[in-house]
């Protein structure tokens, strides 16, 4: 797979870092955005480097038009093609909807939902056959089993139809898009410690929190060449949850 290269928004941390550093694994090269952590990226990006990869890190607010369409023209400035894109930086708002402002919403949809379609739409006019997309949902898009999390709910909802329907777009053009619904996973938007983590677990078949590493390991799976068939699915890697 060498001189593939795959594009994971919000890499500097948590679950998009794990991506990216499997992804370096399988061959690789990677553009990694943040948001605001340069220090954590540029850790990142050392580790892809030490792997024998290219890495570039992009500062860019996902929750902008101008930051979505940065990141894509800046992994094209650089390599010149995308054969992967991780569209995972995202937020997870709480709270029960009669105390969510119209901000809260705009907030949300535009960096968990118009990112992905904005960056999906100007990447693919730049892949080839073999060419990835790879949403980072919620098992919480099928499931809304507690109260507070419509608006993250919707959200991540809204990317099993948005996968559909660029399926049927490109998938005679051989690129696949496809969605993986982690359940809770260890990070710092999502602690396995504390009351709402207990809460949580408890909708999990195992009673635990999974790791980083399991989402990434069904991410490198996707984007590999043995996943050419599966399109237009939400996988989800949740202990059980959607069960
Ligand atoms: P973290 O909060 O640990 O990391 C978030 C990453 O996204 C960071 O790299 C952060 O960059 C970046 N980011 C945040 N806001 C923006 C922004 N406005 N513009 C660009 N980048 C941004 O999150 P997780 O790793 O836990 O979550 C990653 C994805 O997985 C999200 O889409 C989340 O909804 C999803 N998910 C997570 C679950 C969990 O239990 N953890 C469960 C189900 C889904 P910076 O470091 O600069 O802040």
């Amino acid at each position: 797979m060498n001189n593939r290269v795959a594009l994971v928004t919000g890499g500097s941390r948590g679950i998009g870092a794990a991506i990216v550093e499997a992804l370096a694994k399988d061959g690789y090269d990677i553009a990694l955005s943040y948001a605001n952590s340069a220090e954590a990226a540029e850790k990142v990006a050392h580790k892809v480097r030490a792997l024998g990869r290219k890495a570039i890190t992009i500062k860019a607010d996902g929750a902008t038009v101008e930051g979505n369409k940065a990141v894509i023209a800046k992994t094209i400035a650089d390599f010149g093609r995308i054969d992967a894109l991780v569209c995972n930086a995202g937020m997870f708002p709480y709270g029960p909807i009669d105390e969510s402002s119209a901000e809260d919403i705009e907030k949300v949809l535009n960096l968990n939902v118009r990112a992905v379609m904005i960056e999906t739409a100007e990447a693919t006019r730049h892949m080839q056959k073999g060419g990835r997309l790879i949403f980072i949902g919620s098992a919480f898009g099928a499931r809304a089993p507690f109260p507070g999390i419509s608006l993250y709910a919707a959200t991540k909802a809204a990317l099993r139809g948005f996968a559909k329907g660029v399926a049927r777009d490109l998938g005679p053009k051989g690129i696949t898009a496809n969605v993986i619904e982690p359940g809770p996973i260890d990070t710092d938007m999502n602690p396995a410690t504390g009351d709402v983590a207990k809460l949580i677990s408890s909708f999990v078949t195992t009673g635990a929190y999974g790791k980083v590493s399991d989402i990434a390991a069904a991410v490198a799976f996707l984007a590999s060449p043995q996943a050419e068939y599966i399109t237009g699915a939400a996988i989800p890697v949740d202990g059980g949850l959607e069960a």
